[in-house]
């Protein structure tokens, strides 16, 4: 039984990175999944904001198209164009990105144990968790939980699991839309209360998709249907491919030596359900807490602290979206689309306001000009 500064549990690739980040800093770094590949079958659309490739060490073999423009369209296909002229976002295959980050992890000495289930994690004795998988027992001074939505060892360390879920469904095909340009789809015969998506992801190919708080496969089919015109009858079922997303933070992050990170922790964005970005913010500031920790045997409470005074604003402010887009009728958002088309002053006010990645700023100035005018034009 080796023991270890970290084991963090899941290779994802939040758990990865942590991981990368620990080992880079000296510490020795064991990580650990039950999947037997890394990458495989991962359900995503891939978008990830330039910045996030600037700030994080990621890797760029994995690009498959550069976004620099998004089409915003209404049930009955009225458009709103956001052009910012530049590049803003990445579609990138989620196979390439997960290993590219996993072998960076081992390039600077990560222990990486894959067909490890941990099933429980032991009480700490002489500074030392167990942590047990079918064959094998681990030690480690501090803990990470990177284990997606998977929330049975949150449950078993006490940190509890996301209140609701959301739920995104996906499938990719040999159509090409654009090679550029994202579109966003909106109506209540498709997407209630939320939206669809039509993404390039290289040479031909689309990923098409919607997220929900309800099961998205049949809506799915609704939007491919009678939005896109795409025949659903010749499609095989299975590659319609459905996952739940956390909708908000766990209530408690931290207990002693044990932390969770990414979606095991909720640091999703309610608005859009994306969770690189939060994610590998959060495995930063968890990198930073460890370390003070191990080497200065400080608290790592600080930890959650930390982490929600970043992203409660953006948090908060996604679930109150959600409750106002769910009152919403067609009509209601065509009159939106009026308004934006029409007043250009309120567009340019907007724009400074945009940020890929932080989305308070924007979405409380809408919810205000928008509360306001549909009570106007009641
Ligand atoms: C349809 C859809 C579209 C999405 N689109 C985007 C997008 O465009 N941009 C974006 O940023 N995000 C997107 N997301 C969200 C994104 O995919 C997740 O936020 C991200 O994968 C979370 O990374 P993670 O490392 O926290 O967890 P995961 O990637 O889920 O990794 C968790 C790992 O833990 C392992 N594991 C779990 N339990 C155990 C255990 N007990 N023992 C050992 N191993 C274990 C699992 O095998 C897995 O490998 C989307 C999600 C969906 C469903």
């Amino acid at each position: 039984m080796t023991k270890y500064d970290v084991v963090i549990i899941g290779a994802g690739p939040i758990g990865s990175y942590t991981a990368y980040l620990l080992a880079d800093k000296g510490f020795a770094v064991c990580l650990l999944d039950e999947k037997a590949e890394i990458g495989k079958d991962v359900i995503c659309a891939g978008v990830i904001g330039k910045e996030a490739f600037k700030r994080f060490d990621l890797p760029g073999k994995s690009i498959l198209s550069r976004i620099d423009s998004a089409t915003f369209i209404s049930p009955s296909k009225t458009k709103l164009e956001y052009n910012p002229k530049e590049v803003f976002a990445y579609i990138v295959d989620r196979e390439i990105f997960d290993r590219g980050i996993l072998k960076s992890a081992q390039r600077v000495g990560v222990d990486l144990h894959l067909k490890q289930r941990v099933t429980n994690i032991g009480k700490k004795s002489s500074g030392f968790y167990t942590l047990l998988t079918k064959k094998r027992k681990y030690r480690a001074r501090v803990v990470v939980l990177a284990t997606g939505i998977d929330y049975v060892l949150n449950k078993k360390a006490g940190l509890g699991k996301p209140a609701q879920f959301l739920y995104g469904s996906q499938i990719e095909l040999p159509i090409s839309f654009s090679k550029s340009n994202v579109e966003i789809h909106i109506g209540t015969s498709f997407a209630p209360g939320s939206f669809g998506w039509v993404i390039p992801a290289g040479a031909n190919i689309s990923r098409i998709g919607i997220l929900l708080n309800r099961k998205t496969k049949p809506w799915l089919k609704k939007m491919l249907e009678h939005r896109l015109n795409i025949s659903v009858a010749k499609l095989p079922d299975e590659e319609l491919k459905t996952k739940p997303i956390a909708f908000g933070p766990i209530k408690r992050s931290v207990k002693d030596n044990i932390l969770a990170v990414g979606e095991a922790a909720g640091q999703i964005k309610t608005t859009t359900g994306g969770g690189i970005f939060f994610g590998l913010l959060c495995s930063e500031i968890a990198v930073e807490k460890i370390t003070n920790t191990l080497r200065n045997s400080a608290s790592l409470s600080d930890y959650e602290t930390t982490w929600r005074s970043i992203l409660a604003s953006d948090l908060d402010i996604g679930i109150a979206l959600r409750k106002t887009a769910a009152k919403l009728s067609d009509e209601d958002i065509e009159k939106l689309f009026r308004f934006v088309k029409k007043n250009r002053f309120w567009v340019n006010s907007l724009m400074p306001r945009i940020n890929f990645d932080y989305h308070s700023n924007v979405v409380f100035f809408c919810i205000k000009s928008f509360g306001a005018l549909l009570k106007l034009e009641e």
